[in-house]
């Protein structure tokens, strides 16, 4: 598959977990708007401190910040055949934009109810040296890395029921856009973590 590929859905639908996958499986590289975001806010930079207030409260950071900094990431030399989008695009100018300056392949939209959000991501740690994300009870980390997991700042009950509200007024109707585009492909994310990376997979491979 020569263009991008967007993994798309709601907080929580698994698209970290599964972008690790599928950026072995394509050889694709792994652009997370939001893991972009942390690091700036980490560096302490300033978008990074513009950002982090909207971050804390669960909101989507403008679109103007957002689109500027995938527009500059594109066009580093590894996203020349396409890269695997996490978390962008989340409104339907972030995705005319998009399309302006790459070719979206595949839209993967992991589908998961609001009910199983709030336990996934209330539970949901990560791994700061590898990336890796596990969660307390669906997918325990090994021993040996228990001790240095962290839990995102945004991760608590209050913040995801804000990030879920703008879910579903801000980027769930972009499901649509693609849809009409022929480009959505629907995976039951109400799954365990291998069995929606095989129906993503499959569905990726039939697309090719
Ligand atoms: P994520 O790690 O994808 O859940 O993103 C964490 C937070 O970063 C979101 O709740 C938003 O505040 C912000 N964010 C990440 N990607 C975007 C985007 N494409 N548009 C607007 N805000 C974003």
């Amino acid at each position: 598959m020569s263009g991008s590929i967007v993994l798309f859905g709601p907080p929580g639908a698994g698209k970290g977990t599964q972008a690790g996958r599928i950026t072995v499986l394509t050889g694709k590289p792994w652009v997370s708007t939001g893991d972009m975001l942390r690091a700036a806010v980490a560096a302490g930079s300033e978008l990074g401190t513009e950002a982090k207030g909207y971050m804390d409260a669960g909101l989507l950071v403008p679109d103007g910040i957002i689109i500027g900094l995938i527009v500059e990431r594109l066009q580093h030399d590894d996203a020349s055949s396409g890269v695997l989008l996490d978390g962008y695009p989340r409104t339907i100018p972030q995705a005319e934009a998009l399309s302006e300056v790459a070719v979206v392949s595949a839209v993967i939209s992991i589908e998961v109810s609001d009910d199983a959000i709030v336990e996934r991501i209330v539970g949901r740690r990560m791994d700061p040296e590898t990336g890796g994300i596990y969660h307390v009870s669906f997918n325990p980390p090994p021993p040996e890395v228990s001790g240095r997991l962290i839990q995102r700042e945004d991760d608590n009950e209050q913040t995801v029921r804000n990030r879920l509200s703008a879910y579903h007024e801000q980027t769930a109707p972009l499901a649509e856009w693609y849809a009409q585009m022929g480009l959505l492909i629907s995976i039951n994310g109400n799954a365990s973590i291998d069995e929606v990376g095989m129906a993503i997979e499959e569905a990726l491979s039939g697309a090719l």
